[in-house]
């Protein structure tokens, strides 16, 4: 079910615990304020999510509320695990769904990279 995003924070979510340690994750790169990993259920062959360490529900509250410093360091580590896959040599494609309407199902913000494929149309009618 789509998660409201204005929702409160809640620490029990699936990507809180892997920040915490708590349950397992495949790591593709890190950073001092981000972390990225293999989504649990690709949908393309290179299909990785990057986190932010901090408590943020969505892209909604983090682009409100993130530091200018925890900004940059995701923004960065998305190119650092798009390059280490490799999905940088044919093209990629970065997506972060946004509260009920846009599809998020885990209220913790994480932006998708899909690649290794042709990836289609951004959206079909
Ligand atoms: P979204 O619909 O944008 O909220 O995407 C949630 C994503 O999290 C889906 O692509 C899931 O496959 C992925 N996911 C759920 N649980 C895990 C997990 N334990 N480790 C890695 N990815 C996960």
């Amino acid at each position: 079910m789509p998660i409201d995003h204005k929702q409160a924070y809640d620490e029990q979510n699936i990507f809180a615990r892997i920040l915490r340690g708590e349950l397992p994750g495949r790591v593709v790169a890190e950073s001092e304020h981000s972390l990225a990993i293999e989504d649990i259920n690709p949908l393309a062959p290179i299909h990785v999510l990057v986190l932010p360490r901090g408590a943020y529900v969505s892209w909604d509250d983090f682009s409100a509320n993130a530091s200018d410093a925890e900004i940059a360091d995701l923004v960065r580590l998305i190119g650092e695990a798009a390059r280490k896959t490799g999905a940088d040599t044919q093209g990629y494609r970065v997506l972060a769904n946004t509260g009920k309407r846009g599809g998020q199902e885990v209220p913790h913000l994480h932006v998708h990279i899909f690649g290794g494929q042709p990836l289609g149309p951004m959206l079909s009618r």
